[in-house]
């Protein structure tokens, strides 16, 4: 009998999941509690039929599992690769050229030598050099994810001499961007891992292409009928609110408002808010501490607006992100004439500015906040402060995105759990891929599917695409920091806090 599975949202994990089972024969279900698949990446029409979605996503040139499945699904939904800026309240900061087209230099010499800084010193520059023994000493193994964890970002780059500057006008703002939260709230493993996956593993790993609508109508849309296709149902509007487990402590069946959902295996590809709702309402995983442990974790608030301005206003670059504005939040603004193909011969200007950790703002009404954003635009670009605004959509979302908070490591849980049949995915999960959002997330998607076929017996496992593995000389540095650390360990009591 063709063995059932239910996977829980439909974000990239989710889809990514229901996709690969669906494919391998599987009866397969995907249960979201929202009103369209996408999760975070979700996008919709007002009933006005403008185009909204959760925020802008960039698609980084290591998304290899991501550019993969587009191509297999047949998509061409991206802009070329386009370059990106940063704005202060002093002005222009940073311009970075698209880095593949630069004459390729062993990482980090690309990213330090070809991104044109407009106001930060040499001397901050360099004072990121011993920096570089941690990027070394971190590999993203579960030792190295223990040893950095426990220690915030910012404590992090003072230990190792990071000027005021170069930490408030570099460091700072890309966790903000990157993790969603200021140094001092972020892990220094997470900034870590995060900071070489994007920037400095590579040098073209900063190179970054836009969808060019929302990526729930180019991506997502015909995702879900492709998963149909092959037989996949996918249900909106379905919360998940428990698990039925048999009496050998395995699950059989999904609880979902008055349904149930017979299962063989399940998935969880639910973010941690999510993860904890369900939690507080099911007796099932309230029975483990691993998951009881998951109300140690927490999310951050983000807030996407969207602006329609009465005139054209020139942008230097399509993407921009933005520091110095708020003390704990970050914000990026968008080009979507330039990005979207549905605003090019728009008349007037369209932007999408969306603010990260913007805990103090979500509080406001949407004239408030279309207020600060109107008055920090022209902080960037003066043009912004005679324009009109003459629509705007205003989205809050508490507590949606991961907060890889110091010493959150040890509650996130890994693809298996202590229900046999029971998987998790998400890009909050322990993986040792070292990708990061939107591509973790649908990489564990695969892994969890990966599992479930293992498990049940029948199919392929899926094919995931590695990272790049560490350039030449980064390896062997790693292999000579491991050896000492080795040495150390037969010669030293291992008496130290990690
Ligand atoms: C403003 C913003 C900007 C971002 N920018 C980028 C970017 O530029 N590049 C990038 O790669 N990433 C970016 N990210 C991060 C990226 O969106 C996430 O990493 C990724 O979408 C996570 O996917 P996921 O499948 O793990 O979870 P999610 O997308 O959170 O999906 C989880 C799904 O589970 C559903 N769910 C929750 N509870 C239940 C329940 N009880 N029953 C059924 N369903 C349930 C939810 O409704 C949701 O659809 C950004 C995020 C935001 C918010």
């Amino acid at each position: 009998m063709t063995k059932k599975v239910i996977v829980i949202g439909a974000g990239w994990a989710g889809l990514g999941a229901t996709h690969h089972l669906a494919k391998n024969g599987y009866d397969v279900t995907l249960l979201e509690a929202g009103p369209h698949p996408g999760g975070l990446v979700a996008g919709w029409k007002t009933p006005g039929g403008r185009s909204v979605e959760v925020g802008i996503h960039g698609f980084w040139y290591p998304y290899k599992n991501i550019f993969s499945l587009v191509k297999e699904l047949d998509l061409n939904p991206f802009t070329p690769w386009t370059r990106s800026a940063q704005y202060s309240p002093a002005g222009l900061e940073v311009e970075s050229p698209i880095f593949q087209e630069m004459p390729p230099l062993p990482t980090p010499l690309g990213t330090f030598i070809y991104t044109q800084f407009k106001r930060l010193p040499l001397s901050d520059r360099l004072s990121a050099l011993p920096l570089l023994y941690s990027l070394i000493d971190f590999d993203n193994s579960d030792e190295a994810w223990r040893r950095y964890d426990s220690i915030t970002a910012r404590e992090l780059f003072k230990q190792y001499g990071v000027s005021a500057r170069l930490y408030n006008d570099a460091f700072n703002p890309m966790l903000l961007v990157g993790l969603f939260a200021p140094g001092e709230q972020c892990s220094a493993a997470a900034a870590l891992g995060m900071l070489y996956y994007f920037i400095l593993a590579h040098q073209p790993n900063f190179d970054v292409v836009w969808c060019r609508g929302t990526v729930g109508e180019k991506i997502f849309k015909p995702w879900v009928e492709a998963i149909e296709l092959l037989g996949g149902k996918v249900e909106t509007n379905r919360r998940v609110t428990d698990l039925i487990l048999d009496d050998t402590n395995k699950a059989r069946a999904v609880v979902c408002g008055e349904e149930m959902f017979d299962a063989d295996a399940v998935i969880f590809a639910v973010g941690i808010s999510g993860m904890k709702k369900i939690l507080s309402g099911s007796a099932a995983l309230q029975s483990r501490s691993e998951f009881r442990n998951l109300n140690n974790l927490g999310g951050i608030d983000v807030l996407g607006t969207r602006l329609w301005f009465d005139r054209k206003i020139s942008i230097p670059r399509p993407s921009n992100a933005c520091f110095g504005f708020d003390a704990t939040t970050g914000w990026t603004f968008f080009d979507l004439n330039a990005i979207h193909d549905e605003f090019k011969d728009e008349p007037g200007t369209v932007v999408e500015v969306d603010f990260y950790h913007a805990n103090q703002l979500l509080p406001l009404g949407d004239d408030e906040i279309v207020e600060i954003v109107k008055q920090y635009l022209a902080t960037c670009i003066p043009a912004f402060g005679e324009a009109e605004i003459i629509d705007k959509t205003v989205v809050r979302l508490s507590q949606a995105v991961t907060h890889f908070f110091p010493g959150s490591y040890q509650y996130m849980l890994p693809a298996t759990t202590s229900f046999k049949n029971v998987f998790m995915s998400g890009d909050w999960i322990v993986n040792r891929h070292g990708s990061w959002s939107q591509e973790k997330a649908y990489v564990t998607g695969l892994e969890a599917a990966s599992l479930a076929i293992d498990l049940l017996g029948n199919g392929e496992k899926a094919n995931i695409i590695p990272v790049e593995p560490d350039e030449e000389h980064i390896k062997v540095a790693r292999t000579v920091n491991r050896s000492f650390r080795e040495l150390g360990k037969s010669i030293f009591p291992n008496i130290w806090l990690p």
